[in-house]
C-alpha cells in the first residue's frame, strides 16, 4: 500500500464524524423515544457540536468525512445540508443505525436502500461505515452490489487494504474513537478517559503513522467531541500534527481515489 501522498506530504489523515444523533439510540431500542434526556444529549450533537466542528474545519481549511444515518438526514436536513455545502464528504451509515449483526440480510438491504433514499437530496455516498462497526459477510456482498467504492468499519490493518471482494477498506480502531473514551452512558459506571490522555493517544498514533508514512483515520461523534472543552482537543490535535510534519488532511473519498489510482 502507498507510502507517498499528494504534494510530498509525509502522512495522510482523515477526520471522520459519525452523525448518529437521536437515530443511534432509536435504532438500538425504540423505547429511547421516551428517554428525553438521552435524546437531548444526542441532539446536542446537531445543535451545538456540528456547528462547532464545521467552524473549526473551515478555520483550518480541512475537508472531512461525515457518516450520516438516513434517519438523521430526515430529522435534521438543514444541518446535514450545511455539511455538504461546505464541501465535506457525506458517507453512508445505515438508515436507522441498525447493527448488521443483529438483523438478517433482507433488513440489511433495506437499511442500505433507505439510507440512500434519505440522503439522495443531499449527496450520493460512495463510502460506507457500518453502525457500531459491525459488519457481516452479507453486508460486504450488499456493499459490492450497491456500487460502494470503499468501506470504513474494519480493523484488519492500520493501512488501507483491499477486501476479498475488491472493496477498499479504510480501517478504523476503537482506541482512536472518541465514543469509548469520552462518552458515558447512564448506569454504565465506568469513568471517562481524561481529555489530555485521549489527546496523547491520538498524537502517539499520529507519530507512528508518520514513521510508517501511512494513512490514519480518527473517528468522532458530534455529541461527544462537540462539547466546548473537547472540541479544543481536535484543535490541539490539528496543531500538533501540523507542527510535526507536512500532512495531507483528506476525506475518505479523496484517499480512496488516490490509493486506487
Ligand atoms: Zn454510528
Amino acid at each position: 500500500m502507498r507510502t507517498t501522498w499528494p504534494n510530498d506530504a509525509l502522512a495522510a489523515i482523515s477526520l471522520t464524524f459519525d452523525v448518529d444523533a437521536e437515530t443511534g439510540w432509536l435504532g438500538e431500542d425504540p423505547a429511547y423515544a421516551h428517554r428525553l434526556s438521552t435524546l437531548s444529549e444526542a441532539r446536542f450533537g446537531i445543535t451545538r457540536g456540528l456547528p462547532r466542528i464545521l467552524d473549526l474545519l473551515t478555520r483550518h481549511d480541512i475537508k472531512a468525512t461525515f457518516y450520516v444515518p438516513g434517519h438523521t438526514a430526515e430529522l435534521h436536513p438543514e444541518a446535514i445540508k450545511r455539511i455538504a455545502h461546505e464541501g465535506h464528504e457525506i458517507g453512508h451509515h445505515g438508515h436507522m443505525h441498525l447493527r448488521s449483526d443483529a438483523i438478517d440480510a433482507n433488513a440489511q438491504k433495506e437499511e442500505i436502500e433507505r439510507g440512500f433514499e434519505a440522503l439522495a437530496p443531499i449527496a450520493t455516498p460512495i463510502g460506507y461505515r457500518s453502525p457500531s462497526w459491525e459488519l457481516t459477510p452479507e453486508t460486504l456482498e450488499l456493499l459490492k452490489q450497491h456500487g460502494f467504492t470503499y468501506d470504513s468499519s474494519l480493523m484488519g490493518d492500520d493501512r488501507p487494504y483491499t477486501l476479498e471482494n475488491g472493496l477498499l477498506e479504510l480501517p478504523v480502531h476503537w482506541s482512536l474513537d472518541d465514543w469509548p473514551h469520552l462518552h458515558w452512558k447512564p448506569g454504565r459506571g465506568d469513568a471517562f478517559t481524561s481529555p489530555q490522555a485521549f489527546l496523547d493517544t491520538w498524537i502517539k498514533e499520529f507519530e507512528s503513522a508518520l514513521r510508517d508514512r501511512r494513512h490514519l483515520t480518527y473517528t468522532m461523534h458530534p455529541e461527544v467531541i462537540g462539547r466546548g472543552y473537547r472540541v479544543q482537543l481536535l484543535d490541539d490535535l490539528i496543531a500538533a500534527v501540523r507542527e510535526r510534519a507536512d500532512v495531507w488532511f483528506a476525506t475518505h473519498a479523496d484517499v480512496a481515489a488516490f490509493v486506487t489510482s
